[in-house]
């Protein structure tokens, strides 16, 4: 449940406050002096979400009188229990033109100036990022954060890096040159499962959930060539048809025959399942699992109930059905729910035509908590309720107000230090993350920002390896999964020597993307990428140049992987010892594979790099280092 609590009495008594020294508390804090920086300063926020919110709020409050902000949302209903800017009657409106109009409010002295638009979009490049004195980022997906770091670096602007997930939250300060920067360390990679588990050997119910919303994405959604889940007229369920040894359900056909939701059932609940009770390399020392019948569990629904009947063509239909959202469904009432709610889809389809999965969309909703829990009980697994399945499905880290509050104030608290002396960002600013359990007597913890990681490619002028397939890997795969997904480039252009090898972008005419998409079809080794060449792969709208060292692999130790890159330059790499120490920690990229599927889009800040920066850093307060050694006297060896 969304409970909205309306601010205007709020807003109205703030308004009361503010008389002529309306600013006067936050002169006094950080002096006249910094005030005047405040108040001149030109401020870009990027993403009127959660933290957007809370941060547009405390800029009017504190003095700043220049501000832009950008977003591409609109707002949604589950966006009003925390973005407290908006009402319900401003749902399906840009957030960053509602949040505007909010702030103005609070203090209608302010120039805001709100963009509907992506940060990514070429409209915002160099120059328009040129013009601010400092850029602060409140968004909620990688991709954003990676592009925004980029040209902040790029033009050499100061960037307050912020995030939250739960309780959880960390702001840090990014300058070029002074700091690390957002790619430094590599980012926890988002839990991901192999497609192997999700199609054959689920064991627990998110795998049946993924799998879930795979079929709806299937049935309902446009054609996607790479979701695999079922092919709905394959009816072999053991062999090989070349071979003639071919054992096939044809109980497919009859089901077919009866109707949509028996044939989808069917397919997918007794000849899926026969195929894979078959392969009995699968279920040594497990329960293989068993193919179910729908006009069996019917009948047996209509045995024990009595209120079924049997219509013209013998089917059997049920009770109307609703899934009770709180409450774990039986497995009974999940399979009329599939049955009913299926019919109801495939009409949907046919009237309004395809539609992409989504966690408010009730029909859809229910399609993915029967089916997986059909799934559930099928492999022997726990159901679940559909509350829980919709937290599950969509991805969903609950966003908590307070967090969100807590380091918007720390983000304009670095904003002021930023201002205030920026040839000593390095000094004194810092990262402050915060926990949920204390962690030496604190949740909030302040610890120095780190100094640029030589080994970057981003931000240091290194020599990226990437061990890949230069015979099987195309152009295209190499551009999309490893560059554009995997370093986070926006439109890559690679060149080998003179030769320009692959151009990005789209404002190509129709002859040059002709060529390209030829040029993507054909492998690496092709144009010469083989083991050892040197490419250099440019992001004009990034204003980033990396040289990349390729060498070439056919075989990784992780077999979901397809390559791997390393940011140590290579005379580095070649030197085992240094090697060995720094792999793990530097410059490695988790890589996102095609066959593996995306679960949560931000992970929280991860303990890893707090413990880097407890090690490395000698400079955290002397009262900070006396309370870790009453804590754990063993813990820090570095005097
Ligand atoms: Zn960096």
């Amino acid at each position: 449940m969304n409970v909205v609590v309306d601010t205007d009495i709020y807003i109205n008594r703030e308004k009361e406050r503010m008389t002529e020294d309306k600013f006067q508390h936050i002169r006094d804090c950080i002096g006249d002096d910094v005030f005047e920086k405040v108040q001149k300063a030109k401020v870009l926020v990027v993403g009127a979400g959660g933290i957007g919110c809370e941060l547009l709020k405390n800029l009017v409050l504190s003095g700043f009188k220049d501000i832009h902000i950008i977003d591409l949302d609109t707002i949604d209903l589950s966006n009003l229990n925390r973005q407290f800017l908006f009402r319900k009657h401003h749902i399906g409106m840009s957030k960053a033109k509602i949040a505007r109009e909010a702030v103005l409010k609070y203090n209608p002295d302010v120039n805001i100036e709100a963009h509907e638009g992506d940060i990514k979009n070429q409209q915002y490049g160099h120059q328009y990022f040129q013009r601010f004195d400092l850029v602060m980022n409140a968004l909620d997906n990688l991709s954003a954060r990676k592009h925004v770091n980029r040209m902040c670096l790029s033009v050499g602007v100061p960037l307050v890096e912020s995030g939250t997930a739960g309780y959880l939250g960390q702001a840090t300060v990014i300058l070029k040159e002074k700091t690390e920067c957002f790619e430094c360390l590599p980012k926890e990679a988002p839990k991901e499962f192999a497609v192997c588990t999700i199609r054959s050997n689920p064991s627990s119910p998110i795998h049946c959930i993924v799998w879930a919303k795979m079929l709806y994405g299937r049935l309902f959604d446009v054609a996607d060539e790479n979701n695999a889940v079922t092919d709905m007229d394959d009816n072999i369920v053991e062999g090989d048809p070349e071979k003639g040894t071919e054992v096939r359900d044809t109980k497919l056909e009859q089901a077919k025959a009866k109707g949509y939701d028996h044939w989808v059932f069917h397919k997918v609940f007794h000849t899926d399942i026969d195929r894979l009770a078959r392969m009995k390399d699968l279920w040594t020392g497990k329960t293989p699992p068993t193919p179910l019948l729908l006009d069996d569990l019917l009948n047996n629904y209509q045995k024990n109930n009595g209120n079924n009947n049997n219509n013209n063509n013998g089917t059997i239909t049920t009770k109307s059905i609703a899934l009770n959202s709180q409450i774990v469904n039986s497995f009974e009432d999940n399979t009329r729910a599939f049955v009913e709610v299926i019919k109801k889809l495939k009409e949907r389809l046919e009237k309004d035509g395809a539609k992409s999965w989504d966690k408010d969309d009730d029909l859809a909703l229910d399609f993915v908590v029967a089916a997986s829990n059909i799934r559930s009980h099928i492999f022997g697994i726990p159901l679940k309720s559909k509350f829980d399945i919709k937290q599950m499905a969509g991805n969903i880290v609950p966003a908590i107000a307070t967090t969100n509050a807590i380091i918007s104030g720390f983000i304009v608290l670095e904003a002021f230090k930023i201002l205030s002396s920026r040839d000593q960002i390095q000094e004194k600013c810092k990262t402050t993350f915060l926990f949920k359990q204390p962690s030496n007597k604190r949740v909030i913890y302040p610890v120095s920002i780190d100094q640029p990681n030589k080994s970057c490619y981003v931000c240091s002028q290194t020599v990226v390896t990437l061990k890949i397939d230069t015979n099987t890997t195309t152009i295209g795969k190499l551009v999309n999964e490893v560059l554009k997904k995997g370093l986070a480039f926006h439109e890559p252009m690679i060149m080998k020597g003179q030769s320009m090898i692959y151009e990005g972008g789209d404002d190509l005419d129709k002859e040059e993307l002709d060529a390209r998409k030829m040029v993507e079809q054909k492998p690496m080794i092709t144009f010469g990428l083989s083991d050892n060449a040197i490419i250099e792969v440019h992001d004009y709208l990034q204003d980033i140049k990396v040289s990349i060292l390729i060498s070439h692999c056919d075989k990784f130790e992780d077999q979901n992987k397809f390559f791997e890159v390393s940011g140590k330059p290579p005379q580095v790499q070649s030197d085992t010892t240094t090697a060995a120490t720094t792999t793990t920690t530097d410059g490695t990229v988790q890589q996102e594979d095609i066959d593996e599927v995306e679960i949560i889009e931000y992970p929280p800040p991860s303990d890893g790099k707090l413990k880097r920066k407890e090690r490395e850093q000698d400079d955290i307060t002397v009262e900070e280092e006396q309370m870790q050694e009453e804590q754990d006297p063993h813990k820090r060896t570095k005097k």
